[in-house]
């Protein structure tokens, strides 16, 4: 390859404008998450079967003996559920029926923070000042209740929406056109790092009464298509006609299983995110080339994180097999960061390492060993104590864990594992056996997988679809910020729940009359816009404060 087709190869971020990753996604089991109805529908049938097989058993004797066939099909061993139970999330939101969208998004945007990030999305004008602030609350609508990524749709449903309004204080509509370019103005005038300032202010708010919050992260990642053709450019003179010069940072990827069957392919962005596990809320996030790597993303969160939340207390990085395809990575997840890696075995491990049948765990003539104790982690107390801080390859390597024999017999001797010998395999958390870091290790795999992930959510309201269904602005801009403006409005709808300001919203709204159903009688049950504004003015306005990263006095 000539210096020149390798320079058309890589784009200015210095990422392979095209990849091709090869992952077998382990098989899915139906029934591993205990949905409410499932396990209902699931005991009837059992109820039922039991009532015909002996009809003769009391109420109560059958219902103990439904719930203990129940217990032995499920199979999860106590130690196993006693972890569980303790990795469930400590914040939670309350049930989507109970919720009005427009008055979640109305608390949301009432919040200071966010307050201050329109502030800052608004005020940001070149030339002659326009009034932006209808393509702002089009733009959000777009990302929250809209349900369809198309401008027009949302700005016709906003317009047409009283309460929906009234959540954005009655902007002054403008017309279509002007819509369009006062929201591509916002989005490429802006950095989405805004957003993500916003977003970490209101988890530190959240963690103050929830201590559980930011302890475990969950890497995640997510395909974004970008409106372009969705097949591979096959020079670099086609990817430029497709790019058109209105896309910098988008990138062709395909995903293969072993035996090279396509299981995904994208053209466009990749959306990568750490999600905090106690709250199910997303805490930093980037959008960079679909073709880039997922760890390589996870490399530009990870000082993201501790640069705008320095007291983060994240003592574990939870993620797929993807991120355990590379031992400098757990290496640097261990010793730079002071983040213990989980993750799922990808591939193998050279059988030249001590224990490596084992999956790293020591084993005697008694079976596997008992994890005594772990010593020398470089974790967030060693930091604080030493000063060293997160990001900084901490000096002394020799973290380890110590093994006794399972029934203390005096003829085995103790050992000892160094993950800097292998960091995938001898992990802080063992990958075999049944002690209580083992059983939390599994615990994580499965909360992993049956929380619902923030990806899932912002593609239930519409944000992330494919095909038709994906976003239709032109350009990298737009797709930061509506995957951005979706993913904290998540956390701003749990920090409005958590701290009343749903329910003061709520009230509101009802006293202005917008939740009152049209009558024949009464067809405008609701404020004029005149009525509302004048009630708006009677109380203090909503006051704009800046996230602590991009304060001075904090
Ligand atoms: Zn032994």
């Amino acid at each position: 390859m000539s210096s020149r087709t390798r320079k058309d190869h890589h784009d200015d971020l210095g990422v392979p404008n095209d990849a091709q990753i090869v992952q077998d996604h382990p098989v899915r089991r139906p029934g591993s998450t205990c949905r409410p109805s499932r396990v209902r529908v699931h005991k009837a049938q059992l109820s039922d079967r039991l009532a015909r097989r002996s009809p003769k058993l009391s109420d109560c004797e059958h219902k103990a003996e439904v719930d203990r066939l129940a217990a032995e099909q499920t199979n999860t061993p106590p130690a196993l559920q006693r972890q569980l139970d303790k990795l469930k999330p400590t914040s939670t939101s309350p049930a989507r029926i109970n919720i009005v969208p427009e008055i979640e998004v109305a608390a949301a945007n009432r919040l200071p923070v966010m307050v201050w990030l329109y502030g800052q999305l608004l005020s940001c004008t070149m030339g002659r000042k326009t009034d932006r602030r209808f393509a702002l609350a089009a733009l959000v609508y777009m990302t929250t209740l809209s349900l369809r990524p198309e401008v027009r749709f949302a700005a016709r449903a906003l317009r047409h929406s009283p309460l929906a309004m009234w959540a954005f204080d009655h902007p002054r509509t403008v017309s279509r056109t002007s819509v369009y370019d006062h929201i591509n103005g916002i989005c490429t005038r802006n950095a989405t790092d805004l957003a993500v300032h916003a977003n970490v202010e209101l988890i530190r708010q959240l963690a103050e009464t929830h201590p559980d919050i930011g302890k475990i992260g969950v890497v995640d990642a997510s395909l974004l298509q970008a409106q372009l053709p969705q097949h591979k450019p096959n020079g670099p003179a086609e990817r430029a006609a497709m790019l058109n010069g209105r896309w910098h940072k988008v990138g062709y990827i395909v995903y293969t299983d072993s035996n090279g069957n396509v299981t995904a392919r994208c053209h466009g962005h990749k959306v990568v995110a750490i999600t905090d596990l106690a709250s199910t809320r997303p805490l930093v996030w980037t959008n960079v080339p679909a073709s880039m790597g997922e760890r390589d993303a996870c490399r530009l969160l990870l000082p993201k994180l501790f640069e705008l939340w320095p007291t983060c207390p994240m003592h574990t990085l939870v993620g797929d097999s993807l991120y355990d395809q590379e031992e400098a990575f757990a290496r640097e997840l261990e010793f730079d960061w002071g983040l213990h890696p989980c993750f799922p075995r990808a591939g193998k491990v050279s059988r030249a390492y001590p224990h490596v049948e084992n999956e790293g765990v020591p084993s005697c003539a008694h079976g596997l060993m008992h994890r005594e104790k772990a010593e020398g982690f470089p974790d967030a107390a060693w930091r604080a104590k030493t000063g060293t801080p997160r990001g900084q390859r901490a000096r002394e390597d020799d973290a380890r864990i110590r093994w006794r024999c399972s029934i203390n017999h005096p003829d085995c001797s103790s050992q000892t594992t160094r993950p800097r010998d292998n960091p995938r395999l001898y992990t802080y958390y063992p990958r075999a056996g049944d002690g209580r870091l083992a059983m939390t290790r599994r615990a994580l795999a499965i909360r992993r997988g049956s929380i619902e992930s923030v990806f899932s959510t912002l593609k239930n309201r519409g944000v992330g679809g494919k095909g038709l269904h994906r976003l239709k602005l032109i350009g990298d801009g737009p797709a930061d910020w509506v995957i951005s403006l979706a993913a904290l409005h998540l956390t701003a709808a749990r920090v409005a729940h958590e701290t009343g300001a749903y329910a003061d919203t709520y009230a509101a709204a009802e006293h202005l009359g917008y939740l009152a159903e049209p009558a024949n009688d009464e067809p405008f049950p609701y404020a004029t816009i005149d009525e509302a504004r004048r009630a708006a003015s009677a109380d203090p306005p909503p006051r704009a404060i800046a996230p602590r990263s991009l304060r001075d006095d904090a």
